[in-house]
C-alpha cells in the first residue's frame, strides 16, 4: 500500500504530520505494510492535508484529513467520508495547465529518480548540447518574462550576463517570497525542488556562470530543508558539479530584500539596502560580477521550455504574456490555492469560477492582485484579462500573481493605511520619497479617517511624489493600493468623513 501525506508548510499547518504519522502507527498496529511518500500540495488548500491513496485505478484523495478518518483508509475507501475520488479528475486539477508545477504534488519531491521518471533532466541534457547563444535564444524565443513581478523579458537578462566578459558570473534565485497571498514559490522548493536546479544549471549555461545561489526567506523552514537536501543530492549524482553547483542561503526576514539589489546585499552579508542602479546587477551584480537575478518561478520554468521547445511553450498565453502563471488565489475566497494557467483569464473567472467567490458568502468587493504594493480591482474591471499589459493598462500590475479576495465587508481607507503603513515599516529607509512619505501617508490616511477630506488631494499629490521619485518598487508601487482604493472605493473615504462628523 502507497499513501501520499503532503510536506507541504499549509499541509503540516493544518495537521499533515499527525496524519502521516497515525497511518504509520495504524498500519503497524494492523501489520499492514505501507509506503508513506511525502509528497508536495496539489495546491487545493481547502482540501488539505490531502492524503492520496495509490489504487489500481489512480491516486484516490481524502480530504481534509483529521488523525481520526485515518482508521477509514485501511478499509472501504469508496464510503469513506472525506473520499474525494481520482486527484487527477478532480475539476481543479482537470482544468489547469500544469507545465512548471507539472510534477509538484505527484513526485516524491527528493527523489531524483521519480523526478527523471517524470520528464525531469531532459531540458538540461538539451541544453549540454546546445551553445551558449542558442540557450539564450531559445528562452527568449518562448516569451517568458520574470514571475517575481516585474515582468523583464527573462532570455534579454540572460544575454547580458552571457555577452559581459567576466572571470567569474553567478545565477542567484529569489526565493525571498514575501509578498502577502504568495505561495507558489514556496510549493515549487517544498514539492519539486530538482526542477529549480535544472533550471538554474541550465542559466549555468547559457551564461557561463559557474555558481548559484537560492536566497530563502528565513519563514520558510521546509523549503530550506527540501532544498539543501536536494542540492546534496543533485551534487552527489552528478547533476551539480564543477560545471555549476550551488547553494542555498537564507534571509533574515526583510521584505525589501525580496529587491534584487537589496537581496544582493545580504547575499553579500551587508546591511539589506537598495543599490542604486545602474549599474545594472546583469553587469555588475553578486561581489560585483556579471549575475543573473531570476525568481524561482522564472527559473522553474526554463526546463519545460527547454525540454519542449520555446514555440511549444510561447503557444499559451496572451499578447505579450506568454505561456502559464501559477496564479495563486487567497484571502476571503472559497476555494483558495494554487492553479496553473496561461495567460488570459479574466479577473472575474478567476474568482468566481475558479475561486468559487468569497469564503463568507457574501458579495465580492475587491481583489487586491500583485501582493500588499499591487492595486485593489472592483468588480466593476472583473472583465481584465490576467496579463501584464492588460493590468498595467488599468493601472495595476500582476506582480507574482497572489490575488487577495475581499467581501463587502471591508474597509478600503483601512486598505490604503495598512499599505502605507507596510511602507513605513519595511523602507530600507535610503530614498526620502519612500522612507519619508510613506509615514507622512498614513498621517494623511489618519486625517481621511477622521473626516478631513481637504487631506485627498494631498495624498493623491504625496503618492504621485513616491511612485515618480522612489529608488525601487517599495516606495514605487505603495501608491498603486492606496490611489486605487481611493478612485475605485470613493465613499469609503465619505464615510469616514460621515462617521467622524
Ligand atoms: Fe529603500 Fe524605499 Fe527607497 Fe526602495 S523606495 S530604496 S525601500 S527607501
Amino acid at each position: 500500500m502507497k499513501i501520499y501525506v503532503p510536506l507541504d508548510s499549509a499541509a503540516v499547518a493544518l495537521g499533515a504530520d499527525k496524519v502521516a504519522a497515525a497511518i504509520t502507527d495504524e498500519a503497524a498496529r494492523r501489520g499492514v505494510t505501507v509506503e508513506v511518500v511525502r509528497n508536495g500540495s496539489r495546491g487545493m488548500v481547502w482540501l488539505e492535508p490531502l492524503v492520496e491513496v495509490v489504487s489500481a485505478e489512480g491516486r484516490l484523495g481524502f480530504g481534509p484529513m483529521a488523525v481520526a478518518d485515518v482508521a477509514g483508509l485501511f478499509g472501504d475507501l469508496a464510503s469513506h467520508p472525506k473520499a474525494v475520488g481520482l486527484v487527477e479528475e478532480l475539476p481543479w486539477m482537470k482544468g489547469q495547465t500544469r507545465l512548471t508545477f507539472a510534477r509538484v504534488g505527484v513526485i516524491d519531491p527528493l527523489s531524483l529518480d521519480d523526478y527523471r521518471a517524470h520528464g525531469g533532466l531532459v531540458g538540461l541534457e538539451r541544453a549540454v548540447k546546445m551553445a551558449a547563444p542558442e540557450i539564450v535564444a531559445e528562452v527568449t524565443e518562448s516569451g517568458l518574462r520574470g514571475r517575481g513581478g516585474a515582468g523583464f523579458p527573462t532570455g534579454i537578462k540572460w544575454k547580458t550576463v552571457s555577452e559581459a566578459v567576466a572571470d567569474q558570473k553567478y545565477i542567484v534565485c529569489n526565493a525571498d517570497e514575501g509578498d502577502s497571498a504568495t505561495f507558489a514559490d514556496r510549493m515549487l522548493m517544498e514539492g519539486d525542488p530538482f526542477t529549480l536546479i535544472e533550471g538554474m544549471a541550465i542559466a549555468g549555461l547559457a551564461t557561463g556562470a559557474t555558481k548559484g545561489y537560492v536566497y530563502i526567506r528565513s519563514e520558510y523552514p521546509v523549503a530550506i530543508r527540501v532544498m539543501e537536501a536536494a542540492v546534496r543530492i543533485a551534487r552527489e549524482a552528478g547533476v551539480l558539479g564543477p560545471r555549476f553547483d550551488m547553494e542555498i542561503r537564507v534571509g533574515a526576514g526583510a521584505y525589501v530584500c525580496g529587491e534584487e539589489t537589496s537581496l544582493l546585499n545580504s547575499l553579500e552579508g551587508k546591511r539589506g539596502v537598495v543599490r542604486a542602479k545602474p549599474p545594472l546587477p546583469a553587469l555588475q551584480g553578486f561581489l560585483g560580477r556579471p549575475t543573473v537575478v531570476n525568481n524561482v518561478i522564472s527559473l522553474a520554468s526554463v526546463p519545460v521550455i527547454m525540454a519542449r521547445g520555446a514555440a511549444y511553450y510561447k503557444d499559451f498565453g496572451l499578447g505579450r504574456s506568454r505561456g502559464t502563471i501559477p496564479l495563486q488565489i487567497a484571502g476571503n475566497v472559497r476555494f483558495g490555492g494554487l492553479y496553473e494557467v496561461a495567460f488570459g483569464l479574466t479577473l472575474g473567472q478567476i474568482v468566481n469560477e475558479i475561486g468559487g467567490g468569497t469564503a463568507s458568502g457574501r458579495p465580492v468587493k475587491a481583489v487586491q492582485v500583485g501582493g500588499p504594493l499591487g492595486a485593489w480591482f472592483p468588480v466593476s474591471l472583473f472583465d481584465t484579462p490576467f496579463g501584464y499589459e492588460e493590468f498595467g493598462a488599468k493601472d495595476g500590475l500582476i506582480g507574482h500573481a497572489g490575488l487577495t479576495v475581499a467581501d463587502d465587508t471591508i474597509d478600503m481607507l483601512q486598505m490604503a493605511r495598512f499599505a502605507m503603513e507596510f511602507c513605513a515599516i519595511e523602507s530600507c529607509g535610503k530614498c526620502t520619497p519612500c522612507r519619508i512619505g510613506s509615514i507622512r501617508g498614513v498621517e494623511t490616511l489618519d486625517r481621511l479617517a477622521r473626516g478631513d477630506t481637504s487631506a485627498i488631494p494631498l495624498i493623491t499629490d504625496l503618492c504621485n511624489t513616491m511612485k515618480l521619485g522612489s529608488l525601487c518598487a517599495l516606495g514605487g508601487f505603495t501608491p498603486y493600493p492606496v490611489m486605487s482604493a481611493l478612485t475605485h472605493f470613493p465613499d469609503d473615504f465619505v464615510r469616514a468623513k460621515e462617521a467622524a462628523e
